[in-house]
């Protein structure tokens, strides 16, 4: 699936975007989706850059806009199979409403965020998920914001399937990515991943191992909060799969296949 054409990639040493991207292709081929009936659609940002790298049809659309793309295409193509990249400025921010009411119509796609907490294609600035405290071009003093958890926002707004592992999980993600795409409705699967360019350079994480260090520590909590779900959460259907937080069976918007 990827375009050998299209390579060397463009990203920073150390970025995680690119385990990201394996990790989806590797579900998309455990799925035995064809070419002609997949699409991959992206905003702007490091992330959205993913589709140039595959070798299907993609559609690279404006910032934070790619929900609304996608929406349009699975209107148009029910039997078409939509996977969305997106990054926490694209989807959070600018794209904030599409992504709340995507959910909320369980609009039949798969949704992958690469959430490495900063805005790292423009520049380093905050985003909706950067950590309260932590500093970017626009929070040189520190984010005094609290930050949205992208998980139990898809939760709270309806989505059938929501999952959130690390870069640093690649078989649990791979998993949890395939989950989603098996999943009627709007499957929402959040990456923690990382930014040494940007999210680095700005708290003082440069070394690109320092950084892996930090995201060991998410890699930690997105654990901890993982079993914690498991554990203590009522789950609506009953059914539960590695990284998944909730599955809910509600209606989807579009059939699949
Ligand atoms: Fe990756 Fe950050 Fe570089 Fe973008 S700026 S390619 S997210 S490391």
């Amino acid at each position: 699936w990827l375009r050998k054409d299209r390579l060397p990639h463009i990203y920073c040493t150390g970025c995680g975007n690119g385990t990201v991207i394996n990790c989806t292709l590797a579900a998309v081929e455990e799925m035995g989706w064809k070419r002609n009936e997949t699409v991959f659609i992206s905003g702007i940002g490091c992330s959205s850059r993913a589709p140039g790298y595959i070798l299907t049809d993609s559609l690279h659309t404006t910032h934070g806009r790619a929900l609304a793309f996608a929406t349009g295409v699975k209107l148009a193509r029910p039997d078409f199979n939509i996977v969305v990249f997106t990054g926490d400025g694209d989807l959070a921010a600018i794209g904030g409403n599409h992504f709340i009411h995507a959910c909320r119509r369980n609009v039949d796609m798969t949704v992958v965020c690469m959430n490495n907490l900063i805005y790292g294609m423009t520049g380093g600035q905050g985003s909706p998920t950067t950590p309260p405290g932590a500093f970017s071009t626009t929070t040189p003093y520190g984010s005094s914001e609290p930050a949205f958890d992208l998980a139990e926002l898809a939760v709270a707004a309806g989505a059938n399937y929501v999952a959130r592992w690390t870069s640093y999980h690649v078989k649990e993600l791979t998993k949890a990515i395939t989950a989603g795409m098996q999943t009627p409705g709007l499957a929402f699967v959040e990456v923690r991943t990382q930014c040494p360019t940007n999210y680095g350079r700005h708290n003082k994480l440069r070394r690109v191992s320092d950084m892996i260090e930090y995201l060991r520590s998410h890699a930690m909590l997105v654990e901890k909060y993982n079993r914690t779900v498991a554990e203590g959460r009522p789950i609506p259907d009953g059914t539960f799969t590695v990284g998944e937080l909730v599955r809910r069976s509600r209606p989807a918007m579009g059939a699949r296949r």
